[in-house]
């Protein structure tokens, strides 16, 4: 066995993304519970710490910040989601497949408004952080939710920096080939980013997608992330709603990730 953890898969995870803080019936603690339960013994859970106001800022207004302080324990939480994408982010960089099981999802998180249970918007904090410290000169953010991800798009939209994709289509076999092809289409970044919604499943509201096609769009990202991203990709949670598989789908996709980006790199150092 290698004595580094390169190639493993990182779980971003928080014990406080299990908190009953306001929000709707659907968007449950059971829901980063049923994805923790279902890792593999070879998956490395790592605790990340909140993020910093001023990675919020970078994507946020003073304005949101201020609404969303009037709830203590709601704000402590949603700092913790997106500083859990922050370090996903930075584990990719050092050569993991890494995900953030995190809690509020984040991508209808808009500059001065929020919606559809997220907060802040953790992936776009995170690659607004990335890019910030230098670290990125630009990244590709793949949105899989059932629901367009408008807060992610809107806060990237004058930015050349980061190619946001929402990939909508009515079938299964569909939805695999526009993956592809927008992946395809894309110039390519120093990262790749997946908003990582499993609400397309065939049981959730969606009604479209299987178990085996989130692990074949873990396959399609994964490669990409290798031939065009320097094999730099990470997830974050985002929406999902169907509790009894939502573990299912997620483990599926990570290992298809795994599958095809997660091979431990060679070292000369
Ligand atoms: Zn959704």
């Amino acid at each position: 066995m290698a004595s580094t953890t390169a190639g493993s898969v990182m779980i971003v995870y928080h014990p406080q993304y299990l908190t009953g803080y306001s929000s709707v019936e659907c968007e449950s603690p059971a829901r980063v519970a049923s994805i923790m339960k279902g890792l593999g013994d070879d998956m490395i859970v790592v605790m990340p710490g909140p993020c910093e106001e001023r990675d919020l800022l970078r994507c946020h207004s003073e304005g949101l910040l201020a609404a969303e302080r009037m709830d203590p324990l709601r704000y402590r939480t949603a700092l913790l989601a997106a500083g859990g994408a922050i370090r996903a982010a930075e584990l990719a960089l050092e050569g993991h497949v890494a995900f953030g099981v995190v809690r509020p999802p984040g991508h209808h998180a808009n500059p001065g408004h929020n919606w559809g249970f997220c907060i802040f918007n953790n992936i776009a904090v995170a690659v607004s952080r990335l890019l910030a410290d230098g670290r990125i000169r630009n990244a590709v953010i793949l949105d899989i939710d059932l629901h367009f991800g408008d807060g992610t798009e809107e806060i990237f939209r004058y930015c050349d920096a980061v190619t946001v994709i929402n990939v909508q289509a009515p079938t299964p076999g569909e939805y695999l080939e526009a993956t592809r092809a927008a992946l395809e289409d894309s110039p390519g970044a120093d990262i790749l980013g997946i908003s990582a919604g499993f609400d397309q499943y065939e049981k959730d509201w969606g009604k479209n997608l299987r178990t085996a096609d989130f692990r074949e769009i873990g396959r399609i990202a994964g490669s990409f992330a290798v031939k065009r991203c320097g094999g730099a990709v990470f997830g974050v949670l985002e929406g999902g709603y169907y509790v009894p598989d939502l573990g299912l789908n997620c483990i599926a996709l990570l290992e298809g990730l795994r599958e095809s980006a997660g091979r431990p790199k060679i070292s000369i150092d």
